[in-house]
């Protein structure tokens, strides 16, 4: 097995909040084993541009706390193409990286994997999305901070409705999954749900709407993940107006301050372990895996089953109990 002197860290495709932390944990734990860091800015782009920074403990000072990434991202077509990740090769080769930790989603993690095969060079991954729809981890980094991020924004909105008996759609991220709709519909006391993975999401919120009216409940939030089966907040809030004209329909797009923001402790906690574990692993000759949390272990799958297979990660039972706080 080839010692492994220089670490490439790199965070690509959206930002999530306990990227930095990861970036931290990974630079302290590389620096700690006397490994160098390389800090490679705007993820697979700067690898093909050579925008490498060099770094030391002190790079990564006071970042546990912020949002978004220090190293940038960037979505980088180029990387798709043999001469592109060629390009990509020849500098951190000249550079002297001789392994990757890459932090971010699915695309990212395919990027690392095919680099990895082609170019036999050791790769790390860590998920760090707010959708928490990677398979390998219960939990990808970012996405207890955004629950927490919408469960203050319903808490402000339903003051606003209450004070005027409105019924409020608000729409969460999550193209293809519900896990913050319903996370955060459950701690924001949400009155409905709707989520991509639950096809009877309208009648039921029909349902919930006339109980809520024979029991003279004068507002109500209802969620809506945007990749809902019914076309996201707006749509349905048109449903529901032409079924129940009577009623006074606001509809809030939560959208992008849903990424931002400083990372819960719970992101922090586990970006840390995360870092640390995918430099040990590169250390032990593990490659083209990704960390992830497992229960209460830090553990890791092969980049080519995590990618392979896609894992029902809304909770059954989280999902009956929202619909027993809703009667
Ligand atoms: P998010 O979940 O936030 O979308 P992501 O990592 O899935 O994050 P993508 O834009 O899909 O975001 O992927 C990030 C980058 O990974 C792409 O811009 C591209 O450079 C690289 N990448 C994605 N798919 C491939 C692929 N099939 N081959 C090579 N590189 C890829």
């Amino acid at each position: 097995m080839k010692k492994i002197t220089n670490i490439g860290v790199f965070t690509s495709g959206g930002d999530a909040p306990g990227m930095n932390a990861a970036i931290r944990a990974v630079v302290r734990t590389a620096i700690y084993e006397n490994i160098q860091v390389t800090g490679i800015y705007r993820g697979y782009q700067g690898m093909i541009e050579a925008d490498f920074v060099d770094m030391n403990r002190r790079s990564v000072s006071s970042i546990i706390q912020k949002g978004g990434t220090v190293l940038k991202s960037a979505r980088c077509l180029e990387f798709k193409t043999k001469e592109g990740r060629q390009q990509a090769y020849n500098n951190i080769k000249t550079h002297g990286i001789d392994a990757l930790v890459a932090i971010g989603g699915d695309g990212t993690f395919t990027g690392a994997d095919l680099f990895s095969k082609e170019f036999d060079i050791p790769v790390m991954c860590i998920p760090g999305t707010i959708d928490n729809d990677l398979y390998g981890s219960d939990y990808t980094l970012g996405y207890d901070t955004a629950n927490n991020t919408v469960i203050e924004a319903i808490d402000k909105i339903r003051d606003t409705a209450s004070s005027h008996s409105r019924v409020f759609f608000v729409e969460v991220m999550g193209r293809d999954s519900g896990c913050i709709a319903l996370n955060a519909g459950v701690g924001g006391g949400a009155e409905a749900i709707l989520m991509p993975e639950v096809d009877s999401g309208i009648t039921e919120l029909f349902g919930e709407l006339e109980l809520a009216e024979s029991r003279n409940k004068s507002s109500m939030i209802v969620i809506i993940a945007e990749g809902d089966q019914n076309g996201g907040a707006y749509n349905v809030a048109k449903i529901v107006k032409d079924k129940f004209d009577h009623l006074d329909i606001k509809v809030s797009i939560l959208g992008h301050l849903q990424r931002g923001g400083s990372p819960s402790s719970f992101d922090r906690v586990l970006a840390t372990r995360m870092g640390f574990k995918a430099v040990k692993e590169l250390m032990a000759g593990n490659s083209r895996a990704t960390v992830g949390l497992r229960g209460t272990a830090i553990v890791t799958t092969p980049l080519e089953e995590a990618l392979s297979r896609k894992e029902f990660k809304l909770d059954e039972e989280l999902l009956a109990i929202a619909n027993i706080m809703n009667k």
